[in-house]
């Protein structure tokens, strides 16, 4: 392992070299380690228990609020933990937390015959995607991607490390799927069970102009709860060029892409899954349907979400019928400014139940906003814009965030269930009574989880 101190050559580079946003926090952690083991993790919780530290993680970079950069805390990067293994016999693959879903967890299930739900964007790291829940290819099929998860080993507040399921420390393996960074321990391993791969993926993608966009949500909001578990439908307002557009249509500046996937096992499943689509009311712009694979879809998730880029994020569930949800939604989508800024409606519809696990806000429909720009003049401007755009969409039905596309320090909303969340601060109390984990990032610590 490698510690980097505040004032030391690296320290820069290890504090902030591995987020995504470019939009880098002003926040300093007392130091960073680079931890190769789940040995190293535990010497560094030891360390930071004798140095009177709080605990920071980072396994894949990604959270758009850079979690993992807290003031005078010691940051944890498990960028070195990123080790797959697979049983055949039992399906269950073994995974570090800084393993990227698409880029490495999918390629390495797909060589074997495999799936697991993993995430959209391929770069993500497994820690914080399965911590917080995990919205992953196939979930309305599938599932969240936590509900997958059978185990995990972990190092806890005073240095332990231990094994968690559902008979053995089943507390922290509850908190585990969907406690996000308020989770009380460092996972080391994820333990997976992982599925059948499907032999096809399928997308019917069609392009529709803003002007018509009350009578698409409309449709897709009648369509929703008839629509087949395992078809994913997505409307992404977006200014990207590349969209299907027929002969001689001139690009609208900003598309509403309805693009939904669904894994199937022939042609024809897809064909008859996609059916329902045919009786589209609206004029159209443009429209594809065919075969895709995940390493495409992948690489258009990148081209959508680049690297290198500074973004502004919030998002929320709604219950709200189109009617409502059209005029805010679309003030926000047609206001979109930036070439690769995207916003997106996501059709969840849940149908069942969720597994007694920490994870407990969901809504009819998934609302989420990217504004995607270069200039740190901008900052002030897009993250106000986002939060406030949010807000209004929120007003109308809103039920909560997924912690996944959230900035606390921008907007808070709630996140578990009231129950849920006095459950996990119960856990909190007991497995780290000193609070050495650095926990939720918040302008307001005193309102977390609060709804409205
Ligand atoms: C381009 C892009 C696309 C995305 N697409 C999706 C998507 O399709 N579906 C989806 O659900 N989300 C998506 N997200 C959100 C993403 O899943 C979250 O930001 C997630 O937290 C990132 O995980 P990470 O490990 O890469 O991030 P990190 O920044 O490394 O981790 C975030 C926080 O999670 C906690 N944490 C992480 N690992 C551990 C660990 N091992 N033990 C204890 N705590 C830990 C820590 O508090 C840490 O600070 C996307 C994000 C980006 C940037």
């Amino acid at each position: 392992m490698r510690l980097f101190q505040r004032g030391f050559a690296g320290y820069e580079e290890a504090r902030v070299g591995r987020v995504f946003n470019q939009r880098r926090p002003d926040r300093y952690p007392a130091a960073v380690l680079l931890a190769e083991s789940a040995e190293d993790v535990a010497e560094g919780v030891r360390m930071a228990n004798q140095r009177g530290w709080t605990v920071s993680v980072r396994s894949g970079g990604h959270s758009w609020a850079a979690w993992s950069v807290r003031d005078d805390a010691l940051l944890i990067d498990l960028e070195g933990l990123d080790a797959i293994a697979y049983d055949e016999e039992s399906g269950i693959a073994v995974a570090g937390p800084a393993v990227r879903g698409g880029r490495e967890l999918a390629p390495f299930l797909t060589e074997r015959g495999r799936a697991f739900p993993g995430g959209h964007c391929p770069t993500v790291g497994i820690g914080g995607f399965l911590l917080q829940g995990g919205q992953g290819w196939n979930s309305r099929s599938k599932g969240w991607a936590c509900e997958s998860v059978v185990a995990v080993d972990v190092v806890t507040a005073d240095g332990s490390r231990l094994h968690c399921d559902a008979t053995e420390n089943s507390d922290l393996y509850w908190a585990a799927r969907g406690a996000g960074p308020g989770f009380p321990a460092i996972v080391t391993a994820f333990h997976l069970q992982t599925y059948e791969a499907y032999p096809h993926l399928f997308h019917d993608t069609w392009s529709f102009s803003p002007d018509d966009g009350e009578q698409l949500l409309s449709w897709m909001h009648d369509l929703l709860p008839k629509l087949d578990r395992r078809v994913e439908p997505v409307i992404a307002a977006t200014r990207l060029p590349n969209v299907p557009l027929d002969e001689g249509v001139p690009h609208p500046g900003t598309v509403l892409l309805l693009h939904t996937t669904a894994m199937v096992s022939s042609p024809q499943e897809a064909e008859d899954l996609f059916r329902i689509f045919d009786s589209c009311p609206l004029p159209v712009l443009g429209h594809v349907r065919g075969e895709t694979s995940l390493a495409e879809e992948s690489a258009a998730q990148d081209e959508q979400s680049p690297e290198g880029h500074r973004y502004a994020v919030d998002c929320t569930w709604t219950d709200a019928p189109a009617d409502r949800l059209a005029g805010p939604l679309l003030r926000l989508w047609r206001e979109l400014d930036t070439e690769h800024s995207f916003s997106i409606w996501y059709g969840w519809a849940p149908n069942r139940p969720l597994p007694d696990m920490a994870f407990s806000v969901e809504g009819n429909v998934y609302i989420a906003t990217y504004v995607i720009y270069t200039d740190p003049a901008d900052d002030e401007k897009y993250r106000t814009w986002v939060h406030e755009r949010t807000a209004a969409i929120a007003a109308e039905g809103g039920v909560g965030v997924y912690l996944g596309d959230t900035d606390f320090t921008g907007r808070q909303d709630r996140f578990l269930s009231d129950a849920n969340y006095a459950r996990l601060e119960e856990i909190r109390d007991r497995r780290d009574p000193q609070r050495r984990f650095a926990s939720y990032l918040a302008a307001d610590p005193g309102r977390l989880n609060v709804h409205g």
